[in-house]
This record gives structure tokens, sequence and C-alpha cells, in this order.
């Protein structure tokens, strides 16, 4: 950190003294309110955040449009941005060469988490997904640095994919999902030695959900018997559980996902039972009808999309771990996720757990896990911490 160093060029950006705090914290965003003075600056600009007494705190990209005024790029001054940048994808690149295994798709570039806010950059196999989440990520000198980085890994294609939503919200202008290099925009990539088709244009989020990779693993080493996946897009869990299971039954509400899922299956080899339909009902009529399974994943979209619906969202959890608790064996395994950052690793254990007491089984934490590493968790950014995957075993 520098104290009382001139802050030569770039614009300044002061926050108040809690603005400063939390980055002193460790933390990496200033709330649009923690900001005192940002009159004029330019969107997505780089500036020099500065406490009230002037004092340097980082360099920062700045957002005029979203609530996250400020996002942290360093603690030190910088003054050569496109340097920096590449510097970062190079880490973020060689710190997957340490930590993945097993797998040809990953997520190479994960924003905060790799301190390149508002970028994001998966890997399928020959195929670089990248989605720019930021006005300061979506700058022309930006992108082009970002695009000679990810060239230089030799993709057989990169491709953007856009998400509307962001883009309106960053005020950006209208941009639509393709091709930015290369030609090839599908591929097949295979994790865990389970194979998955991949299309680059389709699908939800990037395609995959490559967060859950390390979890397949884990849930495939004690799942037996016959098994359920609810929830299972394109069948992540269903295949991986299909290597040690007699059965395996997955239940979506997408049939597009579903038709992914049933190619997936043919791709390794496998027969596995889908089924379309809204899982809430799906697990009440089964548990109605005393149906029974040795193995249960449920990995529901994210329920608490901000904290107002927490109540409602832990509802949810409660009645689906209450579920599928009734209905699994003694012995029997079940793998419960949840992807809401706002709902807390205790939280959710305390509410499998009172689903547990209600249902009378004595359940044993087998694991309690989160994102694949990957998904770089910064110990400083809660935010970056959002995935929750218990694995229990019930006694009886
Ligand atoms: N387990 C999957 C990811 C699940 S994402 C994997 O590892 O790949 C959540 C999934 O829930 C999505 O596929 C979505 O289509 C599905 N979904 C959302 N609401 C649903 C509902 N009420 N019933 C069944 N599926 C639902």
């Amino acid at each position: 950190m520098s104290f009382n160093r001139p802050v030569p060029e770039l614009p300044r950006a002061r926050v108040s003294r809690r603005g400063a705090q939390r980055i002193e914290d460790g933390h990496v965003w200033v709330y649009r309110s923690d900001v005192i003075s940002a009159d004029g600056l330019p969107s997505g600009c780089l500036v020099a955040v500065t406490d009230e007494r002037e004092r340097l705190l980082g360099t920062a990209f700045y957002s005029s449009a979203s609530q996250i005024a400020i996002r942290l790029l360093s603690r030190e001054l910088i003054n050569d941005l496109e340097g920096l940048l590449r510097t970062r994808i190079q880490e973020a690149v060689a710190y997957r060469e340490r930590v993945v295994r097993d797998t040809d798709a990953y997520r190479l570039v994960f924003s905060e988490a790799d301190f390149l806010p508002g970028l994001i950059v998966d890997r399928y196999n020959g195929l670089l997904s990248m989605q720019v989440l930021t006005q300061a990520m979506d700058a022309e000198s930006a992108r082009t640095v970002i695009l000679s980085e990810l060239s230089s890994l030799q993709p057989a294609a990169i491709i953007e994919r856009v998400d509307p939503k962001i883009r309106e919200l960053e005020q950006l202008p209208a941009r639509s999902s393709g091709l930015v290099q290369g030609e090839k925009t599908s591929t097949i990539f295979s994790m865990n030695g389970v194979k998955f088709h991949f299309d680059a244009l389709e699908g939800q989020k990037t395609g995959a959900f490559l967060d859950q990779r390390e979890n397949y693993a884990a849930a495939a080493q004690y799942a037996h018997g016959e098994a359920l996946d609810a929830f299972c897009y394109q069948g992540g869990f269903a295949l991986h559980l299909a290597e040690r299971c007699s059965k395996v039954t997955g239940a979506d509400s997408s049939r597009p996902a579903l038709e992914i899922a049933d190619q997936n299956a043919a791709l390794n080899g496998r027969e596995i039972e889908w089924i379309e339909g809204n899982a809430f009902d799906l697990l009440h009529d089964y548990s109605h009808a005393r149906k029974q399974y040795d193995t249960i994943v449920l990995d529901p979209p994210a329920f608490a999309k901000s904290k107002k619906n927490l109540h409602t969202a832990l509802r949810g959890y409660k009645e689906l771990n209450l579920r599928a608790l009734k209905m699994l064996r003694p012995g029997g395994v079940l793998v419960s996720c949840s992807c809401s950052y706002h709902v807390s690793q205790a939280d959710f254990l305390a509410v499998i757990a009172e689903a547990g007491r209600d249902v009378h089984r004595d359940l044993r934490l087998l694991e309690l896990r989160s994102q694949a590493k990957d998904h770089p968790i910064l110990i400083n950014v809660p935010e970056t911490a959002y995935l929750k995957c218990a694995i229990l075993l019930v006694i009886r």
C-alpha cells in the first residue's frame, strides 16, 4: 500500500470512510453510496481510488451505471492496464494448470476471483467462451488485449456469450452472442471420464455447470442402487451416478436441457430415464406414492436471488430436502446443493438438519463441499463463495 504518494495521470474517485474500510478489509467492491466524488468520470475508466484524505487505496475500474461503482484491480497504482490484463490472464491460466485435473472443460477466468472484474472465460475442450460483464472490460482497448491473450492459447474458436440483462444494467449498447474468432461453435468435452456435448450458442450460463465438476466425482463415490437426479439439466450428476448405480432417473423442467442430456447418455453408452416436469411436484408425488431411492441429488437453481427472498428460499430448500430424505432407504445418500450466495453454509445445513428431524432420519454429514477450484474463492470477498454441496448418509 502506498501512502500520501502523488497520484499522477489517472482520474480519481474518492471514497467514504466506509468505502475505504471495505478495501482495507480486503474486499474489492465499493458501492456508489460510498463514493464521494466521481463527477465527470467517464464510464468504464481506470481510476485511482483514494480515501477522504486523498490517501491512495488502489486502482480500480469505475462504472457509471452499476451500484458497484468501483471494482478494485490492484492495491498499487497502475498505469499500464494492458500489461496488467495480460499478466492477470496468464496468472489465471497458470493457476488452472496447478489445480485442474481430469477435465478439458473448466473456468479459465472468473472475474473478481481472478482479479479481472467483469471477465469470465470458460474452456470447453478447444473452444473458449467469454462473457463481458462491465463497462471497463467492454472497452475496445480491453477487448483487444483479452482476445490477443486468449488467442495465444491457440483455441479452435473464441465465442462471446452476451447476457442482455447485464449489458442493460451496465448501460452498454446491445450486442449479440456469436463467434469472435474461428468457426467452430460445438464440441465434445469430458470431465472425470464422462463425455458431454457442448454447443456454445445454446444452453444456460456459458454452457455447463462447471462449478459442480469436483462434486460430480465426489457424489459418484458414494452413489449406489436406484438414483434420482432432480434438476438434472444436461445430466451432469446423472451421468456420473450412472457409473455406480443400477438405475438412474434425471428430472428437469427444461425440455431442451433433457434433449441434450439424452444425447449425452447415448454418447457415454448409458441408459438413463429422463422426466420432464416440476421437481417440486415430482418429489411431492413420488414421496406420497412411497417411492424409494438409494441416492438422490438436489441441485435446484438459485432460489434466493437477493437477501429479500431468503426466507422463501429456505422454505424451498426445506421442502425439497424433506421429501428427498423421506424417500431414501437406510444407507442412502443425499447430495444436496445450493448455489444461492445469500443462503449461507450454516443456514443451508440448518435447513437440512431440520428436514432430517421432521422425517425422523439420522443423518451423517459425509462431505461439506463448495465449488470446483477453477471457480476460486477469495477469503475476503464472501461473494466469490456461492456454491454449497452437502453429501449426507442416511443412517436409519
Ligand atoms: N445439476 C445440473 C445443474 C442444475 S441447474 C448440472 O450439474 O448440470 C438447475 C436446473 O433446474 C436447470 O436445468 C433448470 O432447467 C431446472 N429447473 C428450474 N426450476 C425447476 C423446477 N421447478 N423443476 C425442475 N427443474 C427445474
